[in-house]
C-alpha cells in the first residue's frame, strides 16, 4: 500500500459470520423495544403525540446537546454548575467517546476506500474518541465505588456494565495493536502514530513472533466482536439502567411541552375513576418516564422534603413504580400479566410519600432526562382525596374551609375586608376605569402576618398613581391548595365561580402577590377559558421603578438576601424581577447558597402551608439554617407561603431577633416613606 490505509477484515476469515449475528443481535433489539411500548400502552392516553415539529425542534435545540453533553446544568447557576461538572464532563466523555467509538468501528467494517489523509484523520478520530471514553470509564468507577457520592446506589450490574465498556474498547484497541505491529510498525511507522490507541499496544507487542501477532488478532477481533454484540444485546434486552440509552431521547421527545406550572385536569363530567390507584391509570408517558430513569439521584439530592428527613425520597418513587410496573406486567419475550397484584397508592408509595410533596419542582428542574414526578404524586393524592377520602387531618380541615368559607384559613375571624380598614380601597363594583385588578389573595387578606403585605401593596400602588381595585367579598381563593392538595373537583368548582366573576366585573388584568394565585390564573384557568394578563407583584414593582413612578428615599441599610419562591421561580421563570427591587431599594442583594432554580423550598407548597410537619423534619427549618449561615440580616420574599414559613422557621431556631423575614413590597413601602 503506497497511501495510509489498512485492508477491511484484514487477517480475517469467514466476516460474514459477523453480519449474521449482527443482525441475529438487531432483531433482538428490535423485540425488545416492541415489549418495551406494549407495556407502556397499558397506560393511559397522555395527549403527547402531538406537535410533531414543535417536539422535532425542541428536540433538535435543547435535547440533543442535553443527551449527548449531559450539560442541562451548564448555562445556570453556578453552585450547581460546579456541583454537577464531574458527572456532566464523565457522562459526556462516555457517552460521546463510546458513541463515536462505535459508530466509527462501522463505518471502518463498511467503508474500504478510506485512504490517504481521510485514513489517517478518521483513525485519530476513533482512537481519540476511544481514549476519552476510556477516561469516562475510570472517572466513573472513582465517582461510584471510591467517591461514592450519597444520591448514587450501587447494583452489581454498574459495575459491570462499565467494565464490559472498558473491556471493549480496551480489546478494540489490542486488535489494533496486534495488526499494527503484524503491519505498519514495520513498514510505514508514520502511519501508526494517527491510531495512537493501537500504536501505544502495537509498541508492546513488538517483541512477539508474526505468527504469534496474526494468532492473538484474530483471536481477540472475535473476542471483540462478540462481546459487543453481546453488549449490544444485553442493553437492549436486560432491563438494566444501560437502557435509559434507549428511553431517554424518547422520553425526552414526548416531553410536557405546555406550561409548566399547568397540572392537567381530569374531564369530571366522563371520568369515572379519579387519580392514580393502579399502575395502568398512569398514562404511557407517565409509564415511559419510569424506564427512562437513569438512578441518577439528582431528583434525591435537590428534594426539600428528603433533605429534612421525611420518608419521600422522588427517585425511589420511580424506582419503586417501575419496580411495580414490571411486576405487574412481567416478561422480556412476552408481556405477562400477574393475576394478584399489590395496592399501588398507599401500599407501593405509602400515604406518607404521597402527602410529603411541597410540589417545590426542584426533582424536575434536577432530572437530566425531564422525568415528571410532580403528576404522579399528584395522581395518586387525587385517587386518595376524591376516590378514597383519605387526607392528613389538618389537609381536610384545610379543604373543608375552603369549600365552605372560601379560604383555607381555618379558624380565622377576619374578613377579606379586614386588612383595609383605615384606608381607602376601592372595590370593582364601585371603581371605574380601573387600570388593573389586585388579587389580594387569602394569605394577605386573611392572615394577620401577611395582612401588611396587602396594606404595603396599597400604599406603593397609590404612591405610583396606580388606578386599581380589589374584588373585596367577592375575591375566594384561588383554588390551588385544593387542586395541589388533590382535590380537583373542587378545584375546579372554585376556578369556574371566579372565572364567573372576573367575566362579570370584565377582568383583563389580574396582578398577584401570591405566586400560586399568579400560576393558576396564568397557567391553569386557560384550561376553563379564562385568559387574563396576569402580572406578579414583583412584577409591577420592576415596572414601577423602572418608569419611575417610585421614588426610593429611605433604602433599607440591612443585608438583605432574596428567598426564590418555587412557584415565582421555578414555575414560571421569574428571578430577576424581584432582584431589581431589591437593588433599588437595598442597593445590593445577598444571594443564598441555593438560589434560583437551585432554590429550596420553604415547605409551604403543595397544601402544606395548612399540614402539620413532625418537629424534626420541617423543611423551613433546613431553609433557615442555610439563611441564618449567610451574611443576611434580613431574608426577602415575593411570596406569603415562604414569608409565613420563613418567619416561623426563624422563630424556631431563636433567630428572629437577628434576621428579619419581609416581603419585598414590605421593603418598598418603608423605602418610599
Ligand atoms: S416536587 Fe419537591 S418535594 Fe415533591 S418530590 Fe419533587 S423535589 Fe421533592
Ligand atoms: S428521576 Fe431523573 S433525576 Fe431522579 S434518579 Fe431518575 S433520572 Fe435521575
Amino acid at each position: 500500500m503506497t497511501e495510509p490505509g489498512r485492508e477491511v477484515f484484514w487477517n480475517i476469515n469467514f466476516p460474514w459470520i459477523m453480519f449474521i449475528l449482527a443482525g441475529i443481535a438487531v432483531l433482538l433489539a428490535c423485540y425488545s423495544v416492541y415489549i418495551h411500548i406494549k407495556r407502556w400502552k397499558v397506560g393511559q392516553p397522555a395527549g403527547r403525540a402531538n406537535n410533531w415539529w414543535k417536539r422535532t425542534a425542541a428536540f433538535i435545540a435543547l435535547a440533543i446537546p442535553d443527551i449527548i453533553f449531559h450539560l442541562k446544568f451548564f448555562g445556570i447557576e453556578k453552585p450547581l454548575r460546579r456541583r454537577e461538572l464531574f458527572p456532566g464532563l464523565m457522562h459526556f466523555l462516555i457517552f460521546s467517546g463510546f458513541m463515536i467509538f462505535l459508530l466509527a468501528t462501522i463505518v471502518g467494517i463498511w467503508e474500504t476506500s478510506l485512504k490517504g489523509n481521510v485514513y489517517l484523520a478518521y483513525s485519530v478520530i476513533v482512537d481519540g474518541f476511544g481514549i476519552l471514553a476510556i477516561i469516562g470509564i475510570l472517572m466513573a468507577i472513582y465517582r461510584r465505588y471510591i467517591w461514592k457520592p450519597k444520591r448514587l446506589d450501587r447494583k452489581p450490574e454498574d459495575l459491570a456494565a462499565l467494565l464490559i465498556i472498558l473491556v471493549a474498547i480496551l480489546t478494540g484497541f489490542a486488535v489494533e495493536g496486534f495488526r499494527i505491529a503484524a503491519t505498519e510498525l514495520q513498514t510505514n511507522p508514520g502511519w501508526a502514530v494517527w491510531s495512537p490507541g493501537g500504536w501505544v499496544l502495537a509498541k508492546v507487542f513488538s517483541g512477539m513472533s508474526q505468527s504469534a501477532l496474526l494468532g492473538w488478532h484474530v483471536g481477540l477481533w472475535w473476542f471483540h466482536i462478540l462481546l459487543a454484540l453481546w453488549l449490544f444485546a444485553y442493553v437492549a434486552f436486560v432491563n438494566t439502567r444501560l437502557l435509559h440509552i434507549l428511553w431517554d431521547p424518547v422520553n425526552i421527545f414526548f416531553r410536557d411541552l405546555g406550561p409548566r406550572g399547568a397540572l392537567a385536569p381530569i374531564d369530571l363530567e366522563k371520568t369515572e375513576h379519579f387519580g392514580a390507584d393502579k399502575i395502568e391509570d398512569f398514562t404511557w408517558k407517565q409509564l415511559l418516564d419510569l424506564d427512562a430513569c437513569t438512578r441518577c439521584g439528582r431528583c434525591q439530592d435537590a428534594c426539600p422534603a428528603y433533605a429534612a428527613g421525611k420518608a419521600l425520597n422522588p427517585k425511589q418513587v420511580i424506582l419503586d413504580l417501575k419496580a411495580h410496573l414490571y411486576e405487574v406486567y412481567p416478561g422480556n419475550l412476552k408481556l405477562g400479566k400477574a393475576e394478584t397484584q399489590r395496592e399501588m397508592t398507599g401500599g407501593v408509595i405509602t400515604e406518607e410519600v404521597i402527602w410529603d410533596c411541597t410540589t417545590c419542582r426542584a426533582c424536575q428542574q434536577a432530572c437530566p432526562v425531564y422525568i415528571e414526578h410532580i403528576d404522579k404524586i399528584i395522581d395518586m393524592r387525587r385517587n386518595l382525596a376524591m376516590e378514597k377520602s383519605q387526607f392528613p387531618e389538618a389537609a381536610r380541615d384545610a379543604l373543608k374551609s375552603l369549600s365552605t368559607r372560601g379560604h383555607p384559613y381555618r379558624g380565622t375571624t377576619s374578613t377579606r375586608t379586614t386588612w383595609t380598614e383605615g384606608l381607602e380601597i376601592q372595590t370593582v363594583e364601585d371603581a371605574k376605569d380601573i387600570e388593573i385588578l389586585y388579587w389580594v389573595g387569602c394569605s394577605a387578606a386573611l392572615d394577620e402576618r401577611n395582612m401588611t403585605v396587602a396594606k404595603a401593596m396599597a400604599k406603593i400602588l397609590g404612591a405610583a398613581g396606580v388606578k386599581f381595585a380589589i374584588l373585596g367579598d367577592e375575591e375566594a381563593c384561588c383554588g390551588d391548595p385544593a387542586r395541589r392538595m388533590g382535590d380537583e373537583y373542587l378545584f375546579q368548582t372554585i376556578s369556574q365561580q371566579n372565572i364567573e366573576i372576573f367575566r362579570s366585573h370584565n377582568v383583563k388584568k389580574i396582578l398577584t402577590t401570591c405566586p400560586h394565585c399568579f400560576n393558576s390564573f396564568k397557567n391553569e384557568y386557560k384550561q376553563f377559558g379564562g385568559d387574563y394578563e396576569v402580572i406578579h407583584h414583583s412584577q409591577f414593582l420592576a415596572g414601577l421603578l423602572r418608569e419611575g413612578r417610585l421614588k426610593i428615599k429611605n433604602p433599607t441599610a440591612l443585608k438583605t438576601a432574596y428567598h426564590d419562591s418555587c412557584y415565582l421561580g421555578r414555575y414560571n421563570d421569574i428571578y430577576e424581577e424581584p432582584r431589581e427591587v431589591l437593588k433599588a431599594v437595598n442597593g445590593s442583594v445577598t444571594e443564598l447558597p441555593r438560589r434560583r432554580t437551585d432554590s429550596f423550598c420553604c415547605g409551604g407548597g403543595g397544601g402544606h402551608m395548612w399540614m402539620e410537619e413532625a418537629p424534626d423534619k420541617r423543611v423551613n427549618e433546613r431553609r433557615v439554617e442555610e439563611i441564618m449561615r449567610s451574611e443576611a440580616e434580613c431574608v426577602s420574599t415575593a411570596c406569603p407561603y415562604c414569608l409565613t414559613m420563613l418567619e416561623d422557621g426563624l422563630k424556631a431556631k431563636e433567630a428572629d431577633d437577628r434576621i428579619k423575614a419581609k416581603d419585598i413590597s414590605e421593603l418598598v413601602a418603608e423605602a418610599i416613606e
